[in-house]
């Protein structure tokens, strides 16, 4: 009987475990069920500037200004991911440029309250570990956003409001402004047609073309699969001394969970409050095992009532969503599949 020298017994066991290896690394990925896994998008990401009645009668001018602004805006977030850059860093970014352009109500283009001033509202979350960072009526930060992410990663804390959010601001690198220089003859033209309408009609109803919300957000995944999201707002034109929305409250503006999905909102803030809108996305997701798509028209259409406003959002696997129920939503959306993609309306 020929016998096996150990030398080639080594060789063909070294062979067939090559061979065992190489074909277990070759199976695809699969669900429980036995579905192949679903492909993560290498990056992706969301931004909005706001939802409401926007005429369909602006000039083409204005009308194209505000296009030119959001592409910029998504070209600068794009651009981040695609050279490697984290989901939080291209949503601050996004969210700084857009602060700082005056036609949106965040930033320089802050809407005035009752008393003639600005109050500003931010939240920043990383999906990594749940941490968030907010901050709710400063009056002399020029970009709230990067207050916000400061408050993140330098304080232990989550939300700083007023007075206290400026003493944090003062300890922070954070450029700082005089409350006027948020004044705009546009928001100034606003707040007296706030005021006009709230005379006529007891405060309670807006005139169609006062437009009294508007918003800024951004929602990306990055090439390491981490979800960010951020919001940050001017608030309500004409709202009383005080008053905060949604744009700050981590659950209600912003979330973000590396396992479901990243959130920003903007619309009416006390309903968006009311109803937890941007968790209650997450969680759908979570625990009705719903797509992204499926948990934001719940939201949006069955939890809140038409022309409330809505929500731009990005999952796990790079899925976008912008879904609103106002007449239009500035927002724009790219990916590492070549989408790049802006609009106003339906
Ligand atoms: N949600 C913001 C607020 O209530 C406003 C907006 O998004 O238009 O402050």
């Amino acid at each position: 009987m020929k016998t096996i020298r150990p030398s080639t017994l080594f060789f063909i066991l070294i062979l067939a475990s090559v061979g065992i290896v190489t074909l277990t690394a070759c199976q695809p990925e699969t669900t429980e069920s036995g579905q192949p896994l679903p492909e993560r998008m290498e990056y992706a990401i969301v931004l909005h500037g706001g939802a409401g009645v926007i005429s369909r009668d602006i000039d083409d001018e204005v009308r194209d200004g505000y296009l030119a602004s959001l592409e910029e805006a998504l070209t600068i977030g794009r651009d981040l991911l695609d050279a490697g850059g984290s989901s939080l860093d291209a949503v601050e970014q996004v969210i700084r440029y857009l602060e700082d352009d005056e036609r949106f109500n965040a930033g320089r283009g802050a809407v005035f309250t009752s008393e003639g001033r600005h109050e500003l509202d931010a939240s920043i979350m990383d999906g990594r570990d749940l941490n968030a960072g907010a901050v709710a009526g400063v009056r002399t930060v020029k970009n709230p956003i990067s207050l916000a992410r400061n408050v993140m990663e330098e304080s232990r804390h989550v939300m700083f409001a007023g007075d206290g959010a400026e003493r944090f601001a003062d300890m922070m690198d954070v450029e700082r402004v005089d409350n006027s220089w948020f004044n705009t003859d546009r928001r100034r033209q606003q707040l007296e047609r706030a005021r006009d309408q709230a005379a006529l009609h007891d405060g309670t109803q807006a005139h169609p073309d006062v437009h009294p919300f508007g918003t800024v957000g951004a929602a990306a995944l990055d090439r390491d699969g981490n979800l960010a999201a951020g919001t940050s707002t001017g608030g309500m034109t004409n709202k009383m001394p005080g008053r905060i929305g949604d744009s700050p409250v981590i659950a209600a503006g912003t979330y973000a969970d590396n396992n479901t999905c990243a959130v920003s909102a903007t619309g009416h803030g006390e309903k968006f409050i009311r109803n937890a809108v941007a968790y209650q996305i997450c969680a759908i997701m979570e625990f009705q095992d719903a797509t992204l798509a499926e948990a934001a028209r719940i939201v949006i259409h069955e939890k809140l009532d038409e022309g409330d406003g809505g929500i731009i959002a990005v999952d796990y696997l790079g899925n976008i969503s912008m879904e609103f129920s106002s007449p239009g939503m500035f927002r724009g959306a790219a990916d590492s599949d070549g989408r790049f993609e802006v609009a106003i309306w339906e």
